[in-house]
């Protein structure tokens, strides 16, 4: 894949609509009182949004939120699915399910955070948003509804990024944590403008995509997190390219249990035990060095006031399970980190959400913060896990999207990169 791609700089958008495409996937408080319980997204936003007010454009900002059903027959679908009665869904309820995925509540913030009024569109491509966007001014700002409201969204259908592309003279995409989608108004709508990056793509572009193509060595991959089976991609990408891999998190039991390990209640997924083998095997011929542990710190159940013994790692005795690495291993992983030129990580190394069982991780965390290296940080967890351990600014680039950064590591292609002008 091209990383090489045309941003908000090689354009001239003054006195031009701009569609722009954003993560405003915010969290939200539980009890529909329309809170926003995490701004950071809205706030990752705001350089390329500022970047287009200044050079004299009209913003048309998008974005999905969650996952709502398009259609009533949808809804009724899903709501089935999920053990309701079908003859008490009504179609009070379906629009009530759509209002508490309604953008409102980013419109508000974003105009906040700009100090300038943002126009919120009552739907995505009809008649409000239609009016709004003819209308719109150099120098204002519009929010369109929530595009999965639309069911062309997620299907891609052209006609739904035509007329998204009809109410604009130019597709900024800057929504990374959506790239991973061949969606209409993530890739579709490309085909009818021209399409460049803002700021956030174009630095996971630079930094991530540095770092796959062309790594200051040694390039180190530490990875970790709950399956082996959700980071095969990863590790097997990531087998051609680095020079050395580092295995932790509760995959790490799926391969000792292959070599033969006891690993007692530990997480393990025996049809990926022959895959891990493989990995090992295919390490061993490309010269990659891959670190497995050593030890292990063990509990006798899942749980944060679980009692915790330290063990050698193939070790583990019936009834206990792995939940972080051991100390010998998190000093043989921090050395490892010493003399990188690069570091991409994806997936902690125990279960830091139990304070217990997050000395792993954080030590990790630690000794990237000390490197000389180009520190990257991939997947929705390990960012939240490098937030919550305080080392958050002292990383080069936490990836702002989770699937997106997992399947760029994956070496595959991304349909709201791909679909960008080249350079
Ligand atoms: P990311 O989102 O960064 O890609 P993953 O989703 O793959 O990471 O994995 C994160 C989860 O893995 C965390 O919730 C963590 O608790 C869990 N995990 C890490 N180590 C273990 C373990 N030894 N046993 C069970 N779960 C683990
Ligand atoms: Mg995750």
């Amino acid at each position: 894949m091209n990383y090489n791609k045309k941003t908000v700089r090689d354009v001239d958008a003054a006195g031009k609509k701009v569609l722009l495409r954003c993560d405003f996937n915010v969290p939200m408080a539980k009890d529909g009182s329309g809170v926003i319980t995490d701004d950071k997204r809205i706030r990752a936003a705001l350089p390329t949004i500022q970047y287009l007010l200044d050079q004299g454009a009209a913003v048309i900002a998008c974005s999905h939120m969650g996952k709502p059903a398009a259609t009533f027959e949808t809804y009724v679908k899903k709501q089935t699915e999920k053990g309701k009665d079908p003859a008490s869904l009504t179609e009070e309820a379906w629009k009530q399910s759509l209002a508490a995925l309604s953008l409102k509540p980013v419109a508000a913030r974003l105009s906040e955070l700009l100090g300038r009024e943002v126009l919120m569109a009552d739907d995505v491509v009809g008649p409000d948003a239609q009016a709004k966007a003819a209308a719109l001014q150099p120098g204002q700002v519009l929010l369109l509804e929530n595009t999965r409201f639309e069911k062309g969204e997620t299907k891609n259908d052209p006609a739904l990024a035509e007329k998204l592309a009809g109410m604009a003279e130019l597709y900024v995409s800057d929504a990374f944590g959506a790239v991973h989608r061949a969606h209409a108004s993530t890739a579709g709508v490309a085909q009818y403008l021209p399409a460049v990056s803002g700021f956030l793509i174009q630095r996971e572009l630079e930094v991530i995509g540095g770092a796959l193509a062309n790594p200051k060595r040694p390039l180190v991959a530490i990875l970790g997190g709950s399956k082996v089976s959700s980071k095969i991609g990863v590790i097997n990408n990531l087998l051609e390219i680095a020079d050395t891999i580092i295995i932790g998190g509760g995959m790490a039991y799926t391969f000792s249990a292959a070599q033969g390990g006891q690993v007692g209640d530990s997480l393990l997924e025996a049809d990926w035990m022959e895959y891990a083998l493989e990995m090992l095997q295919k390490a061993a011929d490309k010269g990659v060095k891959l670190l497995l542990p050593v030890d292990t710190v063990c509990a006798d159940k899942f749980a944060p006031d679980a009692a915790s013994q330290v063990v050698k790692a193939g070790q583990i005795p019936d009834g206990w399970q792995g939940l972080d690495i051991g100390p010998e291993t998190v000093s043989l992983y921090c050395d490892a980190v010493k003399d990188a030129g690069t570091v991409i990580w994806n997936g902690p190394m125990g279960v830091f959400e139990f304070p217990a069982f997050a000395k792993g991780t954080e030590a990790v965390a630690e000794a990237l913060s000390k490197t000389d290296a180009i520190t990257i940080i991939g997947g929705g967890d390990s960012a939240a896990a490098v937030q919550q351990l305080g080392y958050a600014d002292k990383m080069t680039h936490i990836s702002t999207g989770g699937g997106a950064s997992l399947e760029f590591m994956e070496g595959k292609e991304l349909p709201g990169v791909a679909c960008l002008l080249d350079k």
